[in-house]
């Protein structure tokens, strides 16, 4: 199939009370081995590249692989960037054949992020393309923010209704105590703004920070409105453990065997989060 947008995909998760995984790839190995778990279940699949990636790679190479790999796939994937504050590479991967955006400009004052995600939602439209935007810090745990605990930093309900009201966004990311990294401890989450924010904007919710969540807790957030989960953390873990658990093991130097490693685990660990997510057999859902 070609590289689909994440709306209709959001939107069919959103009435369907399941969300659509939203993995971070950071080559080609690990596009596939996201496809290919997606496919064993027949779910949608998200696969995201961070800033750093598309910097690292270039824009035309990973456009490359994923229409390569979504093309001969019978699941709908799409192709999303991840948090990015920079307009310029926004505009270059809408270009390049991204099918989805997250401006993320949440950590300048209100009115600047609404300019700037409008902005940014008025270049997608013309393209076709989705955009996320996110309100409040989700930040990360090496940050210094008391996650979970302090209001501050979490997204406010009627800020939230007043900023989704007129960008037709394809997903929201609110603060609601997550955060980025490895958790230090089960974080306390803002579950009843969460229930509100959803409930008040409409849109489909984008859950921040999902490695190291419970299953019950993943479960709690999708039943309040979250669409998709963005699993990245966990993705870098056994990429990099993979191969050199694998290199431990066998001491070899022939790379295609840690490589197949790499990508066996990253398929498991993909397609255990799918299941879980609710998003098996969910590939033909239309909202
Ligand atoms: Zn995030």
């Amino acid at each position: 199939m070609a590289l689909e947008t994440m709306g209709p995909m959001l939107r069919a998760a959103k009435e369907g009370r399941y969300a659509v995984g939203a993995f971070n790839a950071v080559d080609y190995g690990s596009t596939l081995a996201i496809v290919r778990a997606a496919e064993h279940l027949q779910a949608p699949v998200i696969v995201q590249t961070s800033v750093k990636t598309v910097k690292f790679w270039g824009c035309e190479a990973i456009v490359a692989w994923l229409r390569e790999i979504a093309g001969r796939s019978p699941v709908p994937v799409a192709l999303h960037l991840d948090h990015c504050k920079d307009l310029d590479v926004i505009e270059r991967c809408i270009a390049a054949g991204w099918t989805s955006v997250m401006i993320d400009a949440s950590s300048k004052p209100f009115d600047e992020n609404l300019a700037l995600t409008r902005r940014v939602v008025a270049m997608a439209d013309k393209a076709g393309v989705s955009v996320e935007a996110e309100l409040g810090e989700i930040g990360g745990v090496e940050d210094d923010i008391a996650v979970g605990h302090d209001d501050a930093h979490l997204a406010d309900p009627d800020k939230a209704v007043a900023f989704c009201r007129d960008l037709n966004l394809a997903v929201f990311a609110p603060a609601i105590g997550t955060a980025h990294g490895v958790y230090k401890g089960e974080p306390r989450l803002a579950f009843d703004r969460l229930e509100e924010i959803a409930r008040r904007t409409g849109v489909p919710i984008a859950l921040h920070g999902g490695t190291g969540l419970s299953d019950a807790v993943f479960r709690k957030c999708i039943a309040l409105g979250c669409a998709k989960v963005n699993i990245s953390t966990q993705i870098k873990y056994a990429f990099i453990d993979a191969f050199v658990d694998y290199h431990a093991a066998h001491r070899e130097y022939e790379p295609l065997k840690p490589l197949t490693a790499q990508l066996d685990r990253i398929r498991k660990e993909v397609a255990e989060k799918i299941e879980l997510f609710g998003g098996a057999g969910r590939a033909g859902a239309k909202p």
